[in-house]
């Protein structure tokens, strides 16, 4: 195996050949912020805050999309790597509701982690604010579009899911946002609740509907489970809190397949301590019903009358 050796932050480390400058300062223990890099779908270079300074280049590149090269000499904290990173923190603040109090994601947020490493507490760029419609249709997953930062990781992962790519970019400019075909509701759409794409969003744009308002993230413990409904075997996060379990959640690519919409029912029905209410779908809105008329059993009564 070839490998080339480069020096970072005046240590000299050597990776194998064609492995970025993220990877190969991640391995050697330097730290380097990411939003959009996903080492399940590597080699996106969108939100640039990974950017640091090599010596001899014209500007900071994106070492998530930038190869090793030998005697390559990087450096991922110097003056200049730190003033890009709080200017790009503060254009995402600018447009952000910075509403980290009552957000469900306060304490698991890496925007909200950079901005307290890099000390940024507020935004000088003015302008204009987005202002979509807060999306609950789906009954597992909430959608903010305000808190979304455009990282693509949700639509990548949406796009791996069999059959689906439910989501992606739509729109330009200031309006570009993360969409559903038509710009419908994500209950309107061909979503399978898979709910990957919470599980990659660095930020409370993408939320779990069982979860909201029930607990801090850092009052919640996880249990990594195996789905048991079909030979599969998708694995899943039993969420608690106090002892009680609340929800279930997906793993992230990478960790594991995403759960179908079987096993995703299914298992909230099998674990979660508080009874459920069943919800069907009508006229494209999901309604609470009786268990009867969603097992089907009011519509066989009526037929044998
Ligand atoms: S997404 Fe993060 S930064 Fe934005 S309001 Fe929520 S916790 Fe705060
Ligand atoms: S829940 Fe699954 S299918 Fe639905 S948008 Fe997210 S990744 Fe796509
Ligand atoms: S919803 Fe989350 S994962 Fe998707 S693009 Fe926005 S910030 Fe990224």
């Amino acid at each position: 195996m070839s490998t080339v050796t480069l020096t970072i932050n005046g240590q000299e480390v050597t990776v194998p050949a064609g492995t970025t400058v993220l990877d190969a300062a991640l391995g050697a223990g330097f730290f380097i912020p990411t939003f959009c890099h996903d080492p399940a779908y590597p080699g996106y270079g969108g939100c640039r805050i990974c950017v640091v300074e090599i010596k001899g280049a014209r500007n900071l590149p994106a070492s998530c999309v930038t190869a090793a090269a030998p005697g390559m000499v990087v450096e991922t904290d110097s003056p200049a790597v730190m003033e890009a990173r709080k200017t790009i923190l503060e254009l995402m603040l600018a447009n952000h509701p910075v509403d980290c109090m009552t957000c469900e994601k306060s304490g698991d947020c890496r925007l909200q982690d950079y901005a307290f490493r890099y000390e940024v507490k507020s935004s000088n760029f003015g302008g204009a604010k987005k202002e979509y419609d807060f999306d609950d249709s789906n009954p597992y997953i909430s959608r903010d579009m305000n808190k979304c930062i455009l990282c693509g990781k949700c639509v990548r992962t949406c796009q791996d899911v069999e059959d689906r790519g439910v989501i992606s970019f739509a729109y330009r400019g200031f309006k570009t946002k993360v969409s559903t075909a038509m710009d419908s509701s994500l209950a309107a759409s061909a979503c399978v609740s898979c709910s990957r794409c919470v599980s990659v969003c660095p930020v409370g744009a993408l939320g779990y509907n069982s979860l909201t308002g029930k607990a801090r993230v850092w009052e919640l413990d996880k249990e990594q489970l195996t789905c048991t409904w079909c030979d599969a075997g998708c694995l899943f996060d039993l969420v608690r809190k106090d002892g009680k379990v609340i929800g279930v959640a997906a793993k992230a690519p990478g960790e594991g397949r995403p759960l179908c919409l079987k096993g995703r029912l299914g298992l909230e029905l099998r674990y979660n301590d508080e009874p459920l209410k069943p919800m069907m779908k009508k006229d494209d809105e999901f309604v609470e019903v009786s268990w009867t008329e969603a097992l089907g059993l009011d519509e066989i009564m009526e037929k044998l009358k």
